[in-house]
């Protein structure tokens, strides 16, 4: 018997500017006594918004935490433990991916509906059906599959529009990874023969969503610079939120993100996750060796949006440290696994300097 395709995804999915006051009659479908998490600067910026549609909704806050800072084993029991004494019924996560991701593996706990209300555009954590998970002295634990996806996923363009823009320069970094590691996951999937395969659905959205940030990426940030939301920044919330969330569909990292858990620890890495995954994106298209020509596109837009394209980029790195950095890319616990054939070490290594003299030459 072959391999089952399996994709996990919320049920509603609404983007567009002032749609938070949607919030009310979308909860008042799933529960009576919603409980909302954020952390203390996303929950400020949608607190009265939220309150005020549930309020005219019939369906008033039972009660928030706004003191997410990192979701933690701890943090995840404190609010399972304040949603049961409360008896409020379904979770709102307000905020970035640790915020959100508190709000769904606390759900997930209590077999709870949640709904996800992004305030950037850093990640696409709102609508996924995992969690990450660390540690009290903010260590990467793990990453915590759930069963089930938000039942809404409401992101209101003038919030996330309006944060600062290098959120969404991070969130398209993220992005650009889906459309190189999903199709290398599904074509290992195929070769091992696995139990769980791609669906030609979430492999066709990659593309698409590849193309939507070569297309409106740069005047998106632009736009976003200029504090005016476009049809381009529409796009790329769209192809950030959406997309790149549905063409991961639960599962299919491969070499790039494997490069940015390496990179992580090395001293001096000054970047945020989408930057470096971004530079892992770059390292993944060498491995594969894809042409110059692709890869130099895909560089040179990088460049145009500030994402880091050479070592000097992601900080003031010890370079000391790239050797290991490259051995533990190649974890084979970590998602280097996925790529359709053997990468090694010393492969990455050599690509991670491909990239930075190739950026260097083009610049
Ligand atoms: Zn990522």
């Amino acid at each position: 018997m072959s391999g089952a395709r399996k994709v996990i995804l919320p049920s509603r999915y609404i983007q567009g500017q002032g749609v938070i006051s949607q919030l009310g009659a979308h909860v008042k479908q799933h529960g009576s006594k919603p409980f909302a998490v954020g952390g203390r600067t996303g929950f400020v910026k949608v607190k009265a918004r939220i309150q005020a549609s549930l309020l005219q909704a019939g369906v008033p806050l039972a009660g928030y935490d706004d003191t997410v800072t990192e979701c933690t084993y701890a943090k995840i029991n404190e609010l399972v433990a304040k949603v049961e004494e409360l008896e409020a019924d379904i979770l709102i996560g307000c905020g970035g991916g640790k915020a959100v991701d508190t709000a769904k593996a606390v759900s997930e706990k209590l077999q709870l509906p949640v709904i996800s209300i992004p305030t950037q555009c850093a990640t696409n954590a709102d609508q996924m059906a995992d969690a990450v998970i660390f540690s009290d002295d903010h260590k990467f634990l793990e990453d915590l599959y759930l069963s089930q996806a938000p039942v809404l996923v409401l992101v209101d363009t003038e919030v996330v529009a309006r944060a600062p823009p290098r959120y969404l320069v991070q969130g398209m970094g993220d992005a650009l990874a889906c459309g190189f590691e999903k199709p290398a996951y599904a074509e290992a999937q195929r070769l091992k023969k696995a139990p769980v395969l791609a669906t030609t659905a979430a492999l066709e959205v990659n593309l698409r969503c590849f193309q939507t940030l070569m297309t409106h990426g740069i005047q998106a940030k632009k736009d976003v610079e200029a504090g005016k939301i476009t049809d381009a920044v529409e796009a790329i919330v769209e192809a950030i939120k959406l997309q790149s969330g549905f063409g991961f569909g639960g599962d299919g990292c491969a070499a790039a993100h494997a490069v940015h858990n390496g990179l992580t620890i090395v001293p001096g890495l000054a970047r945020k996750h989408g930057e470096i995954v971004a530079f892992g994106t770059l390292v993944h298209m060498i491995l594969e060796k894809r042409s110059m020509g692709e890869i130099e596109r895909v560089m040179r837009w990088c460049m145009a949006i500030g994402l880091p394209t050479r070592l000097e980029d992601l900080g003031k790195l010890d370079m000391s440290y790239l050797p290991k950095a490259a051995e533990k890319a190649c974890d084979p616990k970590d998602s280097m696994s996925n790529m359709p054939f053997d990468v090694s070490p010393g492969m990455v290594l050599d690509a991670m300097y491909e990239v930075d003299r190739m950026a260097k030459a083009i610049r």
